[in-house]
C-alpha cells in the first residue's frame, strides 16, 4: 500500500486549519520539552504533530513516522509498516521560531518514502502556514505549486541571482569571509527561516540557491523540500559537491547546498576551494 498525495495534502491542511489561526500568539509560544530533534519544542510544534498522528490513526494507516518532537515511531500495525517500508519524514512546523514571533514564513512539511533512504523518498509536500499555498512533488512527475507546475528559475550570475545563507552562529565572521567569494557573486542575500519553504522558493524558480553550512541541520526540515526541488529541476549536494543518499533517520544531521541548474558547477567548484568540513 501507498500513501496518497491527497492524503498527504489533508494531512497538511489539517495541521494548517489549527496552526493558523494561532500563529504569533501566547498560546504557541509556550515552551514544553526538548524534542527528538533536539530543539526546544513550542507547544505550536506539539499540537501540529498530534494533527498529523491523529490524522494517519484515523485513516488506517501503518507506518513508520519520523517527526520532529517526537523522534521515531511506529504508527498502526508496526508488522505492516515494517513490511510495507512506509515511511514518513516529518516537521510538523518548520520555522518554529517564525511561527510564534508571527513572522509570516513557516510550513508543515511531509515527505512519504518508501525504502530507507533519501533516494526512496517517492511524495512531497510542504504547505506554507500562512498563504495556505501548497507545494508539492510526486517522483518522475515533476513538481507543482498548487496546480501550477513549477520549474527552477534559468537565471545565472550574471542576471541579479538571489541567495539564501544560514551559517552556524559559532565562527560566523570567519567563515563569512571565507566564503565570500561566492557570496559576492550573487545580487541580494537572505536569511528567511524555513529551510522547508526556502527549497520551494528555489523550486518555484523565486530564488536561485541556498547554502545552509549549519551541521545541526535535520532531515525532517529538508527531506519535502529535497524532492520538490529536484522535481522542479533543482540541484541538491553536500559541501564536498556530491549528492546524498543518506539514510532516513531522526539523527540524520548535516550541512547542504540547493540551487539551480545554472548555479551548480560555480557553487560546487568555489566551495570545493573552500573546504569546508
Ligand atoms: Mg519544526
Amino acid at each position: 500500500m501507498e500513501l496518497s498525495i491527497d492524503l498527504l495534502k489533508k494531512i497538511a491542511l489539517n495541521v494548517y486549519d489549527v496552526i493558523h489561526p494561532i500563529l504569533g500568539s501566547k498560546e504557541a509560544s509556550q515552551k514544553a520539552q526538548k524534542g527528538a530533534g533536539g530543539d526546544i519544542s513550542m507547544q505550536i510544534d506539539l499540537i501540529a504533530e498530534n494533527i498529523i498522528i491523529n490524522t494517519l490513526e484515523n485513516e488506517n494507516v501503518s507506518i513508520f513516522l519520523i517527526s520532529e518532537e517526537i523522534g521515531e515511531k511506529y504508527i498502526g500495525d508496526k508488522q505492516k509498516a515494517i513490511e510495507n517500508q512506509n515511511i514518513l519524514i516529518v516537521d510538523p512546523v518548520d520555522g518554529s521560531n517564525n511561527a510564534v514571533r508571527g513572522i509570516p514564513y513557516c510550513s508543515v512539511s511531509i515527505a512519504y518514502a518508501k525504502g530507507k533512504n533519501m533516494g526512496d523518498i517517492k511524495k512531497a509536500v510542504v504547505l506554507d502556514l500562512v498563504s495556505k499555498d501548497i507545494y508539492w512533488a510526486i517522483k518522475g512527475e515533476g513538481a507543482y505549486l498548487n496546480a501550477n507546475k513549477i520549474h527552477v528559475s534559468d537565471l545565472d550570475l550574471s542576471n541579479k541571482s538571489f541567495l539564501e545563507l544560514n551559517l552556524p552562529k559559532k565562527n560566523i565572521f570567519k567563515n563569512i569571509e571565507r566564503i565570500k567569494p561566492i557570496i559576492q557573486q550573487f545580487h541580494r542575500i537572505r536569511i528567511l527561516g524555513s529551510s522547508a519553504l526556502t527549497l520551494c522558493q528555489i523550486a518555484s524558480g523565486n530564488m536561485e540557491a541556498f547554502i545552509n553550512l549549519r551541521e545541526s541541520n535535520r532531515l525532517v526540515d529538508v527531506a519535502a523540500g529535497y524532492l520538490i526541488l529536484k522535481e522542479a529541476g533543482g540541484k541538491f549536494f553536500s559541501v564536498k559537491g556530491v549528492d546524498f543518499d543518506l539514510e532516513l533517520s531522526i539523527k540524520i544531521n548535516f550541512p547542504f547546498i540547493a540551487c539551480n541548474a545554472h548555479l551548480q558547477s560555480f557553487l560546487k567548484k568555489n566551495l570545493l576551494l573552500l573546504d569546508f568540513y
